[in-house]
């Protein structure tokens, strides 16, 4: 896309460490709710124990009418090497790695010329070590706690393509996903 503020958008998390970024149009995601039934299966073992994962995130259905709600979604992505195909050590810390650029995005579209912002980030919400859901509390942070692409039913894979990305990056390399969601104010792109 040929807008200027779409082109400064995607500078910014290129600025932060991210290997690809571009805009789409949100009409270009694709929805599933087999997504949901995948976190519901628990083999990251967060299913239920943390307030941005399922099921407490909200309601499948609810939450993928949301994302027709923005006209736009920044799409990035990090690509950060791995030691060899069973480094999972080094897929934890590259997902930690990419939390960081996630928010730190948030500066960015915290601007009266955006209507409505929503961020979402791989896998859960990063921002606590122990989400205060583990022991009943509310959230710590409400305003940097973090859903990810997949508990609003977003095809990961089919979102790389209509953003011109590689959903896999390499042999021994592993590759996040993030988007910020988000509708301009008026006139003003
Ligand atoms: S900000 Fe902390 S308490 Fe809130 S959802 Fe994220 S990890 Fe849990």
């Amino acid at each position: 896309m040929g807008n200027n503020i779409f082109d400064t958008l995607i500078a910014v998390p290129l600025s932060l460490g991210a290997y690809k970024a571009n805009v789409i149009e949100t009409k270009e995601i694709s929805l599933d709710r087999a997504f949901r039934d995948m976190c519901a299966s628990n083999a990251c073992g967060v299913y239920g124990k943390c307030w941005m994962c399922p099921p407490d995130v909200g309601d499948i259905e609810v939450l993928m009418q949301e994302v027709g709600q923005y006209d736009y979604a920044l799409v990035y992505q990090t690509v950060t090497e791995l030691e060899d195909s069973y480094d999972f050590e080094g897929m934890i810390e590259a997902k930690k790695k990419s939390y960081p650029l996630a928010q730190g995005l948030r500066k960015t579209f915290d601007d009266p010329k955006f209507a409505r912002v929503l961020h979402l980030g791989a896998g859960g919400c990063g921002v606590c070590k122990v989400c205060a859901k583990r022991t009943n509390e509310p959230c710590r942070y409400p305003e940097r706690a973090m859903p990810s692409l997949e508990a609003y039913g977003i095809n990961v894979s089919a979102l790389a393509k209509s953003a011109g990305m590689k959903y896999i990056n390499g042999q021994d390399t592993v590759t996040y996903f993030g988007a910020v969601l988000f509708s301009l104010n008026g006139e003003m792109q």
